[in-house]
């Protein structure tokens, strides 16, 4: 410590701004805490700024603009060209974030936590170094929450330029539609934003070094969704393997070895999404002893501590699914620790969700899982051809399926492709978390017409009585 500089005292201190961080300051504060936050960035971290948020508007966006394609099947003649300004489309997307961050920032202010805008830096097992644009000053910390989330990772043969060859970030925002996106990596954020791109009227194709997209989802989820994927026009390439790539004045061309034979792929704009990594590395925790996976995650037990016991990690930087709501959900339960409450991570069905077309939503235990785990599983699938309002809503690819214990009839896990699976998913949750069994799902009352009648007629189906679907 410098001479003259006395560190400021704080109860609890929050590394990170994001989903995690944000909502373990404010838990925090509701608790009675004294919490300072800080973050290098802007409040809502990637979620807000570059992730969930922005990503899902430019989703709806393309989508609007495929609904105006198809409405000529209703009868709706629409006359001329459909023309997307992509700079007016980002700046409507920018406010959507801007008024999110916003809110985020007041919800902070209105808790009472400090919110400073700096670079932490652990300088003791106590005491975080925060350097902000006009100081550097010390901060003595009683309990401390990581949450410095992830950052895309690079592929050294085809590093980010900014220009041609963009990581997540820059391809959401933009200002020029590429006549040809390439996209390395078929994992969620590459499938949803070239999902996105091929309905603004990009060609795309996206290249994946596995044998399926969505490498680790249920393969018959993941079906539907290839099968529309090529009805919209998007190239697909499977066990693509990139090798590198070069861009010149006017096009990037990547390289990559297609089961055993070298292709070249020529594009305007290359998006690498091939996955993301810990920010663990620029905070100084080996001056602290904090433990890391064999992967650079931070190591937790069940009540979100590091292996220095007041220092706690949550959302991205602890690992696990790398989501917005399992690193709000950690933020509750390490403020809660912190106040001295007997909380943990006790999850039975963290939802997982695709935004792509058609929608995929999961939790639970999948069929081979409830086996794995010793149960003797029921599996029963309702298609959305059989839901009067998926049809209303002329959109009816896909099912929802219950996995339950055939003997008690106990849900197990649900899985779902279809329209709003990102919403449907919900039920699904709390019913797992209730200890639901089929027939709780079946007497309660699904208002008609509605998707959620799906999830309820699956249901029916495991105990052998659904209504619009005859029993094989
Ligand atoms: C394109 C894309 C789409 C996504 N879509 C979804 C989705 O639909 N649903 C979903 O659940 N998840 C989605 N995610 C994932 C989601 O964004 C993350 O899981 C979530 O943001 C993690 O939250 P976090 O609080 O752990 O960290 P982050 O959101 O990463 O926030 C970390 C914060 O820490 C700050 N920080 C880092 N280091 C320091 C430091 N040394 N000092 C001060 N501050 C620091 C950063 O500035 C940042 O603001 C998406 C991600 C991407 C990239």
């Amino acid at each position: 410590m410098v001479v003259g500089d006395f560190a400021n005292e704080v109860d609890v201190l929050v590394v990170g701004g994001g989903p995690g961080g944000y909502v373990a300051a404010i838990r925090a504060a509701q608790l009675g805490r004294k919490v300072t936050l800080v973050d290098k960035g802007e409040l809502g971290g990637v979620c807000l700024n570059r992730g969930c948020i922005p990503s899902k508007a430019l989703i709806t966006a393309a989508e609007r603009v495929q609904q105006i394609k198809e409405a000529d099947r209703m009868g709706i003649r629409v006359n001329g060209d459909i023309a997307v300004d992509l700079p007016e489309l980002m700046n409507w997307k920018d406010g959507v974030v801007k008024k999110l961050t916003g809110g985020v920032g007041t919800l902070l202010k209105g808790n009472k936590v400090d919110v400073i805008k700096g670079e932490a830096y652990f300088s003791g097992p106590d005491t975080v170094r925060i350097a902000t644009e006009k100081d550097s000053q010390t901060y003595q910390f009683k309990d401390c929450i990581i949450a410095t989330g992830s950052r895309p990772v690079e592929l050294p043969s085809l590093p980010f330029d900014g220009k041609r060859i963009l990581s997540s970030t820059e391809i959401l925002s933009l200002q020029e539609l590429p006549k040809r996106l390439l996209v390395v990596g078929g994992g969620y954020i590459g499938l949803e934003l070239g999902t996105a791109y091929r309905k603004l009227g990009s060609e795309v194709t996206i290249l994946e070094g596995t044998d399926s997209l969505l490498p680790g989802v249920d393969p018959s989820l993941v079906r539907m969704v290839t099968r529309k994927l090529k009805k919209l026009g998007v190239t697909v390439v499977t066990g693509a393997m990139v090798q590198g790539g070069e861009s010149s004045e006017d096009e990037v061309r990547v390289t990559a070895q297609v089961k055993g034979e070298e292709k070249t792929y020529a594009a305007d704009v290359v998006l690498v999404a091939v996955g993301r990594k810990p920010n663990t590395d620029e905070l100084g925790l080996e001056q602290v002893g904090i433990q890391l996976d064999e992967r650079g995650f931070i190591k937790v037990d069940k009540q979100l501590r590091t292996s220095v016991p007041h220092i706690y990690a949550i959302g991205d930087v602890a690992g696990g699914a790398l989501l917005a709501h399992k690193a709000s959900y950690e933020g509750k339960v390490a403020a809660e620790v912190i106040a001295g409450m007997p909380s943990e991570v006790d999850v039975r069905a963290m939802p997982f969700v695709i935004f792509s077309d058609p929608e995929i939503a999961y939790t639970g235990l999948t069929e081979q899982e409830a086996k794995e785990k010793g149960y003797d599983p029921v599996v029963s699938r309702f298609a959305f051809q059989a839901n009067g309002r998926a049809l209303t809503m002329d959109s009816a690819d896909g099912f929802a399926q219950v996995v339950a214990d055939k003997e008690s009839k106990q849900i197990l896990g649900v899985q779902i492709v279809g329209p709003e699976a990102s919403t449907l998913i919900s039920e699904a949750v709390l019913a797992i978390e209730m200890g639901a069994n089929a027939e709780d799902v079946s007497l309660s009352v699904h208002a008609h017409p509605t998707l959620p009648e799906a999830v309820m007629e699956a249901a029916e189906g495991v105990l052998g009585q659904a209504i619009h679907m005859v029993k094989k």
